[in-house]
Order: structure tokens, then sequence, then C-alpha cells
């Protein structure tokens, strides 16, 4: 069975809008609960795992620096909502037997332990789910540049971002119903039409290491394991 798999080492980014369900803010549980079933799903399958997680449902550094507050200090506080999110994914997985780490880029030794690529690594090849909090670490990033980085960091054979649409779309298709849907693009293609998936600067980290992007429904339960199998449905950015 483990022959017919397509991708044995992932990383997937999950956005911290994709937690908070139908609320306008926060963490529903329910819903973390349902994507840890999926990520739990990949692990049966034997495929390695690890989970970039946003904060964009907790906070966005952009809400301070646009009322003339300091981005930087923004930033700080986006990134400490993807440790609470970090922390709520791993209790889901906990709950259903999956072991997992959180690993974070900034050093908060009383809750989680600190990113370093060893440790990472080592934790991957334990069998644990390892999920990074904190994106990069740095200010003006955002944790699609660190689902770039860590998954070259990882040696992951693909980046799997997890989105509201089952791929990528010419135009926002809950906006602009005819919009069209491609199945297969370029990280050069995206970049020159401007395509809203991830970030410039993700795209560009992923096209130099010839890393795919897979881009997925993530409220589409069961996708993550089917595209894992080489089937589901997605677009699949590649060189
Ligand atoms: N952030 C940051 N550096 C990073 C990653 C994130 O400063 O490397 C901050 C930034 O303020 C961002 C917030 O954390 O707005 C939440 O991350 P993001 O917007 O990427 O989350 P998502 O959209 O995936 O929920």
């Amino acid at each position: 069975m483990t022959s017919d798999i397509r991708y044995r080492r992932v990383l997937l980014k999950v956005s911290g809008e994709a937690l908070m369900g139908e609320q306008g803010f926060g963490i529903d549980v329910a819903v973390v609960d349902r994507i840890a079933a999926d990520i739990a799903e990949g692990r049966a399958l034997g495929v390695d795992i690890s989970v970039v997680i946003g904060g964009g449902n907790i906070f966005r550094g952009v809400a301070v620096a646009s009322k003339g507050g300091d981005r930087v200090i923004g930033d700080h506080m986006g990134m400490l909502g993807t440790v609470i999110n970090a922390l709520a994914l791993r209790t889901s997985l906990i709950k259903l037997g999956v072991d997992a780490i959180v690993l974070s880029a900034i050093a908060m030794p009383e809750i989680c332990e600190s990113f370093t690529q060893r440790a990472a690594l080592a934790h991957q090849a334990a069998g644990r789910v390892v999920i990074f909090a904190g994106g990069t670490g740095n200010p003006f990033f955002t944790t699609d540049s660190a689902g770039a980085l860590r998954a070259a960091e990882m040696g992951a054979a693909a980046l799997f971002k997890g989105t509201q649409v089952d791929g990528i779309y010419s135009a926002d298709p809950k906006k602009v119903p005819d919009a069209t849907r491609f199945d297969r693009l370029t990280h050069a293609e995206v970049l020159e039409r401007g395509l809203a998936v991830m970030d410039v600067a993700a795209v560009a980290l992923a096209r130099e290491n010839h890393i795919p992007i897979v881009v997925f429904s993530i409220h589409q339960k069961g996708e993550f394991a089917r595209i894992l199998v080489g089937a589901g449905r997605a677009t699949v950015v590649s060189d």
C-alpha cells in the first residue's frame, strides 16, 4: 500500500483563519479536531507530516501598522497568535493518539521547544508530527513564507497549502463565479499572473528550491490523505 503514496514527506500550511470555523475570531475546537483528523489520516499512511500554522484568526501585524502603531510590535503579536494555534492543533492531535510536538521560532521554553532544524528532523524521524509556531521568527514575514522555508529545511517533497477552495483560480471564486480553475501551473506563472495563493516571497522560495506547492481545500474532509495517494482535487504548482 505504501508504494501508492505520491508524497512521502510533506509540509502542510494551515492558515489561522481555517481554525475559526463560522466564528469571526479565535479557535473553533471542533474545526481544529477535524483538521487534526485529516492529519492523523495522512500519518496513518506513513507520510512524514510537519505543519506551519498561521495566526490570522487571532492577530495580524498590519492591523497595528494600519492604525499608526509599530509594525514590528504588531508582528510580534501575530507570531504569538500562531503559538496559541499550534498548541490547539497539538492538543487535538494528542486526543487522537497522534504524537506531535510544537517547535517555536521564538524561544518560550516554559511553553514549547525552540525551533532548530536538528530538533525538527529528530522529532520527525521519531514519528512525530512537527508543528512549527512563530512563523519565521521575524517581523515583515508571513507564515506562508515560513511554510516554504520549513518545507526546504525539512526536505519536504511538497508544500501543501490548505485553502478555502479546491485549488488556484484566476480570481476569487467566491466573488467571481466564472473564475477559471487551474489544474497545473508553474511557480513562474503564479508569480507573473499575480495569483493570490501565497505571498510572492513564499512562491519564490519554493521555486528556488524546486518544491511543488499543492493547493487544496482544507475544509474537504479526507482530501489531504486522498491527495497524498495521488487522488483528490488540487492545483499543483511545479517547475
Ligand atoms: N508573522 C510575522 N512573521 C512571520 C510569520 C507571521 O511577523 O514569519 C506575523 C504577522 O503579523 C502575520 C501574523 O503573524 O500577520 C499571522 O501570520 P499570517 O498572517 O501569515 O497567518 P495566516 O494568514 O496564515 O492565518
